[in-house]
């Protein structure tokens, strides 16, 4: 005897209205919520949508979008997860406690940092938004502003067209309190 479910899996699949899953996603606590419509357009342009970090697929029935219930639940699960990774983050910053390892990039309800060795490259969302600093470069023992070594030749990008938005020539970083280096 063929296992009905097996048989037909499709048919063990609930769907749920996508204004559904967005409702449900945008009750959760501090879940960023985008307008209804922005996730209509998600759907219709890819036959997916971006919710809360998670990629789920939407099929059209008749006029209205529906996504699986069992994609929504995973996606609202990874939601809590990364907003919790991001709030155990903020706190830990609060008591000058890094988190991750070497080569993570960590974020924070502020922004975040990347970790390179005995450094940080850490940047703010809001500096980021107003164009006014992609951000600095820290050392994690001293919490001191690192000296910046520029000795790298400009990339190509910047010498044809100028501007590559990065800090290209950087070739190492120094810390003046406690002498930690690193070559880039
Ligand atoms: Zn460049
Ligand atoms: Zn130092």
């Amino acid at each position: 005897m063929t296992d009905p479910a097996r048989r037909n899996p499709v048919a063990q699949e609930s769907y749920l209205p996508l204004r559904e899953a967005v409702r449900r996603l945008a009750a959760e606590p501090g879940a960023p919520a985008n307008a209804f419509e922005w996730y209509r357009r998600d759907a219709h342009k890819r036959g997916a949508v971006a919710l809360g970090g998670t990629d789920v697929p939407a099929i059209k029935q008749g006029r209205s979008w529906v996504v699986p219930t069992r994609a929504i639940n995973v996606a609202i699960a990874a939601a809590k997860r990364a907003r919790k990774r991001i709030g155990d983050a903020t706190q830990a910053y609060e008591k000058e406690v890094l988190v991750g390892e070497d080569g993570e990039t960590i974020h924070t309800t502020w922004g975040g940092y990347r970790r390179h060795g005995p450094f940080r490259n850490e940047w703010s969302d809001k500096d980021r938004y107003q164009q006014r600093s992609d951000g600095m470069w820290l050392c994690n023992s001293c919490n001191l502003p690192a000296l910046l070594q520029h000795e790298k030749p400009t990339c190509h990008r910047c010498e044809d067209w100028g501007g590559c938005g990065k800090d290209c020539t950087l070739s190492g970083v120094k810390c003046q309190g406690c002498g930690a280096q690193l070559r880039l």
